[in-house]
C-alpha cells in the first residue's frame, strides 16, 4: 500500500485527537490524554487503491511548536487544519499553523503539500460562531480544501481522509 503521511494542526481542544480516534477506531473516543502527541497508522481503500495512513496528532504548548514544526512538518503529505466552529479564535489560530506550513515548504523545487482545511464540532450548531462560508473562504484563500465534521458523529470523518488522499494522489 502506498503510505500517506498527514499531520494534524490547530489550537488545542478544537478536536484533533477526536478525529484521529474516530478515524482509527471508528468510534468516538472520549477518554484520552489531552497532552499526548502521538503517531496512529490505518488503511483505507480510496478510488480501489490501498493506502496506509499516517497520522501525526499533535499537542502540545506554543513554545514547543515551533522547534517541532521544524524538525517534521517538511516530511509531511498532507496536513489538516482544524478548527472548532464554535470559535472564531479557533479559525484566526490557524494563520500561524499556516504559517509554519509555509516556511516550512519554502525552499526552492520542494513540493508543494496538500492541505485540507476543517471546521471541526458542526454537531454544535446553536453555538456556531463561523460560517461555513467563512471557513471555506478561509481554505480556499490558502489553496486547501474544505470540510466540515463532527468527530463525536461520525459527520465528515472518513470523507475528510478520502478528499485528503485524492488531493494528495492528484498532486
Ligand atoms: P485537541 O486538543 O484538538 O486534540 O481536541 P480533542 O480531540 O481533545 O477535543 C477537545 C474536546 O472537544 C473534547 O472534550 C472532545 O470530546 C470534544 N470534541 C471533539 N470533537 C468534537 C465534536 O465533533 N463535537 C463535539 N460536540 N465535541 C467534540
Ligand atoms: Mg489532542
Amino acid at each position: 500500500a502506498e503510505s500517506v503521511k498527514i499531520v494534524m494542526l490547530g489550537d488545542g481542544g478544537v478536536g484533533k485527537s477526536a478525529l484521529t480516534m474516530s478515524l482509527i477506531r471508528s468510534r468516538f473516543v472520549d477518554e484520552y490524554d489531552p497532552t499526548i502527541e502521538d503517531s496512529y497508522s490505518t488503511t483505507r481503500t480510496i478510488d480501489g487503491r490501498n493506502y496506509t495512513l499516517d497520522i501525526s496528532d499533535t499537542a502540545g504548548q506554543e513554545e514547543y511548536r515551533g522547534l517541532w514544526a521544524s524538525q517534521h512538518l517538511n516530511t509531511a503529505d498532507a496536513f489538516i487544519l482544524v478548527y472548532d466552529i464554535t470559535s472564531h479564535e479557533s479559525l484566526e489560530a490557524l494563520d500561524y499553523f499556516d504559517s509554519l506550513i509555509v516556511s516550512a515548504f519554502d525552499v526552492e523545487g520542494s513540493k508543494k503539500p496538500v492541505k485540507i482545511v476543517v471546521g471541526n464540532k458542526c454537531d454544535l450548531a446553536s453555538d456556531r460562531r463561523v460560517t461555513s462560508e467563512e471557513g471555506l473562504g478561509w481554505a480556499r484563500s490558502r489553496g486547501a480544501g474544505f470540510m466540515e465534521s463532527s468527530a463525536k458523529l461520525r459527520v465528515n470523518v472518513e470523507e475528510t481522509f478520502a478528499l485528503l488522499v485524492k488531493r494528495v494522489v492528484e498532486a
